[in-house]
């Protein structure tokens, strides 16, 4: 059964533009801040460690399935093969980074799940997920080589996973409430206004401080009608630095439904969706975005709602 699929293109600036537009936002949130223009470095090695080089080629996003397929009540049937998303997408030798949900007939539960996979022939599935166990404990784990499901939702970036230019971005103790994420979208949103979407993914790392994040527990039973009854059943934990988090943002909604942010992220044995960070004083960022040419919609609810989408 082949899933639907409809894509727009995307307002692509320059980098440089970009870069410009980001750095003055981040100095209004951070003490030292800097956006730049660089060659994307070998993001296989530490301290990223992910299972491509790098994120240009092809760059597009993909906002596939969505949270109404979780609440108020789990359809366990959106059960999605990344490298069929990444078909669909029209890269099949891609690397995707992004934030998702596990794929619960391997993992036993619901889960977070940290996109990293690199598909087609050489294929490489760095994935990470997250989950509270039947004992009711976390847990994180690296998902085998050949389970390359998610389900339900997954916000991804795809890229041919070569290397090349790319934003670099650096902020060092915050001094304002914005989260990193939220901030860069609504940098771009305020500049290119609601006409012109642009969207950008990659990875950061949160080099030090803490970060809070929510993994989310096993199916709930009973309906999750609103915001309220979700942060009761979510779980929420403050994860120390070093994290690599996997991110997607788009400044605007085209009209495709959309989660227009989305960012989870692991360390050594922590995991999950990433809210903020809680530790001003001390936290530092270091991250890589380029700049996605598309933004791909698969199998988008026809029945929506706006809850749980933080
Ligand atoms: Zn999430």
């Amino acid at each position: 059964m082949s899933l639907p699929v409809q894509n727009k293109a995307l307002h692509v600036p320059e980098l440089k533009e970009i870069a410009t537009i980001l750095q003055a936002a981040l100095k209004t949130n951070f003490a030292e801040a800097e956006v730049t223009v660089v060659d994307c470095p070998d993001l296989t090695q530490p301290p990223f460690g992910l299972s491509a080089a790098g994120i240009c080629g092809s760059p597009r996003l993909a906002d596939v399935g969505g949270v109404p397929y979780l609440m108020p009540l789990v359809n366990r049937e959106k059960l999605y093969d990344i490298h069929e998303l990444a078909r669909l997408v029209e890269v099949p030798e891609a690397f995707i980074v992004g934030a998702g949900a596990g794929p619960h007939p391997h993992v036993g539960v619901n889960s977070e799940m940290m996109a990293n996979i690199k598909t087609g022939a050489k294929a490489v599935n760095g994935t990470r997920i997250a989950k509270i166990n039947e004992a009711g404990n976390y847990h994180l784990e690296k998902l085998p080589s050949n389970e390359s499901r998610c389900a339900l939702m997954l916000n991804m970036f795809a890229s041919e996973g070569k290397s090349g230019k790319v934003l670099r971005v650096h902020a060092r103790k915050r001094t304002g409430d914005q989260n990193l994420v939220s901030l860069m979208r609504q940098a771009l949103e305020k500049h290119y206004g609601a006409d012109k979407a642009v969207g950008l993914g990659g990875t950061f790392r949160l080099v030090s401080g803490k970060a809070k994040c929510h993994v989310m527990p096993d199916f709930s039973p009973t309906p999750l009608t609103c915001d309220d009854q979700i942060n009761e059943w979510l779980r929420f934990y403050d994860f120390e630095a070093p994290m690599v988090f996997l991110s997607t943002l788009c400044s605007v909604d085209p009209g495709m439904d959309l989660r227009i942010e989305h960012t989870h992220g692991y360390g050594k044995d922590t995991g999950g969706h990433y809210h903020y960070d809680t530790t001003p004083d001390s936290v530092e960022y270091e991250g890589y975005f380029n700049v996605a040419e598309f933004m791909y919609r698969i199998d988008r609810p026809t029945t929506t709602h706006q809850i749980g989408r933080n």
